[in-house]
């Protein structure tokens, strides 16, 4: 690099310092944040039990709702029970399209009833709805229950709601959301799921 160019480079670089710095002054504010992630790519739920894991590393109390029960075991539970993060999943054999009606609203709501005691409980630091925007699709949650358990919970806790087609007041009432989009899988590819990478 010529010297004309690293003086351009230094000062280009002091500026964008200085507007990041501007931007970490204004950022102040204390709160619990409210997480969407959502599209068809992969790495939703992963990307929320990472952030389950962050919390826990730091002696923080999370805990993991998951309202689609996996066709496998789930390899982040075994580890993160054995670390004290409570879970409560969905009993039923309810996987990707709806099976039966009644019996898939009932565990829907047995879910919710857990999922909503911990979003009141103040010793929780964050909450996990893994894959909760399917059960506003379908209608086995009430939306507005949904919102109103989200809008109240304690200030300081964090709740990440993962799951595709997230309801736009889901999105509108969050402040993060982020949107995995799917370049290609390697499933479209006739790979099957893989143990320890998938599930
Ligand atoms: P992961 O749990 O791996 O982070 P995800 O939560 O983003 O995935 P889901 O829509 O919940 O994705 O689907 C769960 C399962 O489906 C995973 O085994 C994942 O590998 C697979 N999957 C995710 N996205 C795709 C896709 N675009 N095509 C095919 N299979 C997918
Ligand atoms: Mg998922």
């Amino acid at each position: 690099m010529s010297e004309h160019n690293q003086d351009k480079h230094k000062a280009r670089q002091q500026k964008v310092k200085e507007q990041v710095d501007a931007k970490i002054e204004q950022a102040q504010e204390e709160k619990g944040i409210l997480q969407v992630i959502t599209g068809n790519g992969k790495g939703k739920s992963t990307s929320g039990f990472g952030t389950v894991a962050r919390c826990v590393g730091h002696g923080m109390n999370a805990a993991v709702v998951q309202f689609i029960k996996g066709m496998w075991e789930c390899g982040e539970r075994n580890l993160l029970e054995r670390a004290g993060v409570p879970f409560a999943v969905m009993k039923t054999g309810f996987t990707w399209e709806t099976q039966n009606r009644e019996t898939d609203t009932q565990a829907a709501q047995a879910t919710w009833q857990q999922a909503k005691q911990w979003l009141r409980d103040e010793d929780i630091d964050l909450v996990l709805l893994d894959e909760l925007t399917y059960m506003v699709s379908y209608d086995y949650l009430d939306l507005d229950e949904v919102i109103e358990a989200l809008e109240n919970r304690p200030a300081m806790q964090s709740v990440i709601i993962t799951g595709r087609g997230a309801h736009r007041r889901l999105t509108e009432l969050a402040d993060t959301v982020s949107e995995v989009r799917n370049v290609k899988h390697a499933f479209e590819a006739g790979i099957k799921a893989q143990k320890g990478f998938d599930f």
